[in-house]
């Protein structure tokens, strides 16, 4: 059974409830940034980039997890979720302001920065399978001997309106908004603004941005179905393997386009960030203005909102990013 998409009212419950928990973060501009555009052949295009990467806990995911938990509503149990990352940073960070138990299962391998940022936070960590998939069982089985709450990665109606607060900055920040540009995994995050676009800004586009290498979600918004994909992709926070039921409903509903990008695109998008933006963000923060880079066409001319949606990149990563060549700041 799917759960009943939150709605605007949900939206500023979760405003109302998160006042003081989370950062109200910057929504800027960069001239240099909208060079490194205009010489990609976006011409005449104005970026505004929403700065999710100096969210608490470094993503907005935090905004969802912090709603869930301050409802009060949670087992003594707790939380059990399954994560590549931010997922988790941001539930163990709500567990903790709510004195709750954290378990999060992450496939083998995990983002070492990642890793070590939940243990920190307090959360138990187990380390269980390849992919999310796998870890995803795991996690239900433990949550049904525990007693905890499992927290899907996205068919959760209180992350949604949690994290649908940024749009709703974002909106307020900026008045002249043609098209908001918001990286996809399990769509959380682009189901939200679909939400509060839909109901107070309708002129303004939402596309979604998934990698190329993990295409479940693109796939089931293109087909209509929830369909399971493959994981390729670095970028960890674009990694889900398949449709989640709620996000692809709002998503249908209120999505304009889908955009896939590859990670050496997403890359040279971190690179641009950190040489004209001053910018350090993830490969999933990077995936909305790597997609703007690649369809010049699409975003020339027009007052582009990007979801920098998370900044914890490892330095491998980083470095990676520097050393790409392609979208660079023009001499
Ligand atoms: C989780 C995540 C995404 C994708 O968000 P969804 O709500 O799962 O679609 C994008 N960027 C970052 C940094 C993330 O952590």
């Amino acid at each position: 059974m799917t759960a009943q998409p939150p709605t605007l009212s949900d939206v500023l419950a979760a405003r109302r409830r998160l006042a003081g928990h989370v950062v109200r973060t910057p929504a800027t501009t960069y001239p240099a940034l909208d060079d490194v555009a205009h010489a990609a052949g976006v011409t005449a295009t104005r970026l505004v980039v929403k700065h999710e990467n100096l969210q608490r806990t470094g993503s907005f995911k935090v905004r969802g997890a912090l709603n869930l938990a301050l409802r009060g509503d949670l087992p003594a149990g707790g939380i059990v979720a399954y994560s590549t990352g931010n997922h988790a940073q941001a539930l163990a960070h709500a567990a903790r302001q709510v004195d709750l138990p954290c378990t999060v299962v992450m496939p083998r391998d995990p983002n070492p920065v990642k890793e070590r940022a939940v243990r920190a936070l307090g959360a138990d960590v187990v380390l269980h399978g390849p992919d999310l998939t796998t870890a995803a069982a795991h996690a239900g089985e433990l949550a049904a001997e525990s007693g905890a709450r499992l927290v899907s990665a996205a068919d959760e109606p209180d992350l949604v309106a949690g994290v649908a607060t940024a749009t709703l900055e974002l909106l307020e920040d900026t008045d002249d908004l043609d098209v908001l540009v918001v990286p996809v995994g399990g769509g959380s995050g682009a189901a939200a603004a679909c939400l509060v676009t839909t109901a107070l800004a309708p002129h303004v586009e939402v596309i979604g941005v998934q990698a190329a290498g993990a295409p479940a979600a693109h796939d089931s918004w293109r087909t209509g179905q929830l369909v399971t994909r493959p994981i390729a992709t670095r970028a960890e926070g674009l990694a889900t393997g398949r449709g989640f039921a709620l996000t692809q409903e709002l998503l249908r509903a209120g999505l304009t386009d889908f955009l896939l990008v590859d990670d050496d695109a997403i890359s040279q998008a971190q690179h641009a960030y950190l040489t004209a933006g001053r910018t350090v963000a993830e490969g999933a923060g990077a995936a909305a203005l790597a997609a703007v880079l690649a369809h010049p066409a699409r975003f020339a001319g027009r007052r582009v909102g990007v979801m920098c949606s998370g900044g914890n990149a490892s330095s491998d990563e980083l470095l990676r990013a520097l050393t790409s060549t392609g979208a660079t700041v023009p001499a």
